[in-house]
C-alpha cells in the first residue's frame, strides 16, 4: 500500500495536481501554504493500525536502503516515490533520550529527548530534506535551492550531493554558525552570503526561483513537512504506542511544529494513537513572533518582528508557517513560551550535564518547560518529550564562550531577581584550565575539583 497524495491549500481550500505546484508554493489565488493530503484514506480499505505497527517495526532489520531510512520506513504515510528515486543518507531512527538529572532536578520523573541532532547531517531538517528532495529528483530539476540560518542549506547540499545535483544556498552574511557554513562548502553547493538577514535571503529566493527552473526546498514545501512528520510516529513507537501527553518544539519558521502537529494527527485519525499530545512552542524573547500573535492578537494576526537571538537557529522575525503552527496549538491545547537567552544558555549546558549535547535552539525547550511548570501547564506525572532539533557541534563557539563566561553580557543577567540564575549559570561552567604537564599538578586539579577527598 502506498498513499495517492493531492494538494490542498490551507488557506481557501483549493485542491491542486501536485505536477502543477512549484515555483515559490504559494497560491496563485490566496497566497497561503499548500498541505499533502491522502484521499485514500477516508476510502474503502483504510490502512490497518496494527499491521503498519508491525511493517514499521520489521524494516528496522532490512538491508533495504528506503527501509533503514526511519522517514522512508513510514512510507505508507508519505507520498509515492519510486524505490529508485529515494535520495536518502539513512535519516531518522533517532534516540529518544530518557533524561534524570533534569528530570529529578525538576521532580518530573518522565521527562525525554528526542534528539533529531543525531541525524546524518546533525539536525531535524534531514528527515524533510529526504522526502522534498527525492521529489525534486523524481520531477526532473537539476537545481534545488533554499534560504537558511543553516541547518536547511547543510541538510540540502547534502541530499543534492548525493542525488547528483547542484544546490544554490542563500545565508544571511555573518550570521549563521562556523560549522553549517562549513557543511554547505563540503557537500559542493554555491553559497552565496547576502548581506541582509534570514527573511531578507527568503524574499529575494522566492523572486529567483519564479524566473529560473530551480526548486525551491524552503519549508514552505509542502513535501519538507510530509517528511519532518516521521518523528512523530518514532515518539509514540518508543513509547510503545502511548502518546506522551505534552511535546515541546523550538519555533522558528515553524515548519517543525507544524510537521509534527500533522504527523500525530494523522496517526490520531487512522486509529494509532489514542489521544493527542499538547504541542506547545518556545521561542526566544528576541525573535518571539509566534508568542506576539498569540498573546495580543489571539493567533488571529503576526506582525514580523526584526530578530535577535545568539541561538541562529530560530532568528526568524517573519515565520512562513505561522498560520498552520496556531492551527496545532489550537488543535492540540497546546501553549507558546518565551526564554531570555541566558536561561537559554544555562539550559543548553544542564543538558550538555547529562551527555545530551544540543545546539542553542533546542535547549529553548528545556527552559520553555521550566516556565511552563511553574505556571502550572505541565503536571508532575506527566510525559514530556522535548524536541531537540540539532547537535551540539553545530555551534561550538557558542558552547566554548558560554563556559568561558564570555557569552552573556552582564545586564543580561542583571538585579535581584536574576541572582538564582546568575548563581546558577556560574556553577554550571566547565571551563578548560591551563595545567603543566606533571604529573602532581594534574592531581592538585583533580583533588580541589573533588573537594580534597579522592
Ligand atoms: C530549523 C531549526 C529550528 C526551527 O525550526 P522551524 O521549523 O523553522 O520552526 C530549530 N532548531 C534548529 C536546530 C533548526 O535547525
Ligand atoms: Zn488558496
Amino acid at each position: 500500500m502506498r498513499a495517492a497524495h493531492q494538494l490542498r491549500c490551507t488557506g481557501c481550500g483549493q485542491v491542486t495536481p501536485p505536477e502543477e505546484i512549484a515555483g515559490d508554493f504559494r497560491c496563485a489565488a490566496c497566497g497561503e501554504l499548500f498541505a499533502v493530503e491522502y484521499p485514500g484514506w477516508a476510502g474503502a480499505a483504510p490502512p490497518n493500525p496494527g499491521a503498519l505497527r508491525w511493517l514499521w517495526k520489521e524494516r528496522r532489520s532490512s538491508l533495504a536502503a528506503a527501509d533503514q531510512s526511519g522517514v522512508w520506513r513510514f512510507r505508507e504515510l508519505l507520498p509515492i516515490v519510486q524505490e529508485h528515486e529515494i535520495v536518502t543518507l539513512r535519516e531518522g531512527n533517532t534516540p529518544l533520550y530518557h533524561l534524570t538529572q533534569n528530570a529529578e532536578r525538576l521532580a518530573l520523573p518522565e521527562l525525554y529527548a528526542k534528539h533529531q541532532g543525531m541525524n546524518p547531517t546533525a539536525s531535524f531538517k534531514d528527515t524533510g530534506m529526504t522526502a522534498a528532495l527525492s521529489v525534486a529528483k523524481a520531477r526532473g530539476f537539476r537545481w534545488v535551492a533554499c534560504a537558511s540560518t543553516g541547518n536547511t542549506s547543510a541538510a540540502m547540499a547534502a541530499y543534492a550531493a548525493r542525488a547528483g545535483m547542484r544546490s544554490l544556498v542563500l545565508v544571511p552574511d555573518g550570521k549563521i554558525a562556523w560549522s553549517k557554513l562549513a557543511q554547505s562548502m563540503d557537500y559542493g553547493a554555491l553559497t552565496l552570503q547576502l548581506k541582509t538577514d534570514f527573511d531578507g535571503c527568503v524574499a529575494v529566493l522566492r523572486e529567483v526561483v519564479r524566473r529560473a527552473p530551480v526548486y525551491l526546498l524552503n519549508s514552505v514545501n509542502p513535501y519538507r513537512v510530509e517528511g519532518q512528520k516521521t518523528p512523530a510516529m518514532e515518539i509514540v513507537e518508543a513509547l510503545d504506542w502511548q502518546a506522551p501527553e505534552h511535546v515541546i518544539v523550538p519555533g522558528g519558521n515553524l515548519a517543525n511544529i507544524s510537521a509534527l502537529g500533522k504527523g500525530f494527527a494523522e496517526m490520531h485519525a487512522l486509529g494509532l494513537l489514542p489521544v493527542l499530545p499538547k504541542l506547545s512552542v518556545i521561542q526566544a524573547e528576541g525573535a518571539n513572533p509566534l508568542v506576539r500573535t498569540m498573546h495580543e492578537f489571539s493567533g488571529e494576526k503576526l506582525e514580523p518582528v526584526e530578530a535577535q537571538t545568539r541561538a541562529t537557529a530560530i532568528r526568524i522575525g517573519n515565520p512562513a508557517s505561522w498560520k498552520k503552527a496556531v492551527a496545532v496549538l489550537r488543535a492540540t491545547g497546546g501553549t507558546v513560551e518565551q526564554v531570555s537567552e541566558a536561561e537559554i544558555a544555562l539550559a543548553k549546558a544542564r543538558l550538555g550535564a547529562e551527555g545530551i549535547g544540543c545546539e542553542p535552539a533546542s535547549a529553548v525547550t528545556l527552559a520553555g518547560l521550566e516556565k511552563m511548570l511553574i505556571a502550572g501547564k505541565v503536571q508532575r506525572g506527566e510525559r514530556v518529550v522535548l524536541l531537540l532539533t540539532g547537535h551540539t557541534l553545530k555551534d561550538a563557539d557558542y558552547t566554548i564562550a558560554y563556559h568561558r563566561g564570555e557569552l552573556l553580557r552582564a545586564d543580561e543577567v542583571a538585579g535581584p531577581e536574576q541572582a538564582a540564575l546568575a548563581q546558577a549559570i556560574r556553577d554550571s561552567r566547565r571551563d578548560a584550565v591551563a595545567c603543566e604537564a606533571n604529573v602532581d599538578a594534574v592531581l592538585r586539579l583533580l583533588h580541589a575539583r573533588d573537594g580534597g577527598t579522592a
